[in-house]
């Protein structure tokens, strides 16, 4: 890739992930019926101070560093996740123009990527994940099956949606019938119900077994660092979109790949 073409795509990447941002803080108060605010309105604001946020003070990351993380009228802190997100979503945009090349192909999964980012972040600080977010991304992924961008027929799509719902809830049905508590909610299943539209089924064992093994990883860590909360379970929609994300780069990788890397 070219340095114009780099910054371009950091750009972009940036300017989404400024948007995310606000589907991340908002969409949740919305669902709650929390709050009157859409999308869209009204304009960004401080949280604390609730002064509008001016333009050229609202330019991804670059403002928080020339700010100094500091809102420019009650210099409340502004919170770290914003930047990490702006960052973090440029960061998976490049690597999706790097992996795919300037081409749709890597625009469709870089939608993908965004939305699994904004569902990880929700699913962490609220344990659910939206319909309004895993429905556009078993949809979005269908289309792109069917206008080629990415390497599913939709044949193979069809069947990776139903496989990933019906799978999960198998196992969650089970799960709750042998112990009496709840271990996945149903948002859990439509995500990956998504995911096995974007990658197809024979991609759902792996990832499972990926997410299933880094979020026990996790979750044991927590809890033996005392940093569990919220009745002491980890979500886990970030593991499975996580586990998507690398199945994608690594599409056409076999099972052996994951079992290399369990080991
Ligand atoms: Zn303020």
């Amino acid at each position: 890739m070219s340095t114009p073409e780099i910054l371009l795509v950091l750009a972009l990447g940036l300017v989404v992930g400024s948007f995310l941002n606000v589907v991340v803080y908002r969409l949740p108060r919305m669902l709650e019926g929390e709050s009157n605010e859409t999308l869209s309105l009204p304009s960004s604001h401080c949280p604390t101070c609730k002064t509008p946020i001016k333009v050229w003070h609202n330019i991804p990351l670059l403002s928080y560093v020339l700010l100094k993380g500091r809102c420019s009228s009650c210099q409340a802190p502004i919170h770290w996740q914003y930047p990490a997100v702006e960052l973090t979503n440029a960061c998976l945009w490049l690597l999706c123009a790097w992996h795919w090349g300037m081409h749709p192909n890597a625009f469709a999964w870089a939608v993908c990527i965004s939305l699994l980012l904004a569902l990880s972040v929700i699913d962490w600080q609220t344990t659910y994940l939206p319909d309004a977010l895993t429905q556009p991304l078993l949809w979005i992924g269908l289309l792109a099956s069917s206008l080629n961008l990415i390497d599913v027929s939709v044949q193979h799509a069809v069947w990776g949606a139903v496989a990933g719902y019906a799978s999960l809830w198998l196992v969650a049905t089970v799960f709750e019938r042998l112990t009496g508590k709840e271990g996945m909610g149903a948002g859990d299943f439509k995500l990956l119900a998504s995911l096995g539209a974007w990658l197809g089924p024979f991609a759902l064992i792996p990832l499972v077994l990926m997410a299933s093994v880094s979020g026990a990883m996790v979750g044991f860590w927590m809890q033996s660092t005392n940093r569990l909360e919220r009745g002491g379970y980890v979500p886990f929609g970030p593991f499975l979109a996580a586990a998507g994300a690398v199945q994608a780069f690594y599409g056409g990788a076999d099972v052996f790949f994951y079992i290399n890397w369990l080991l």
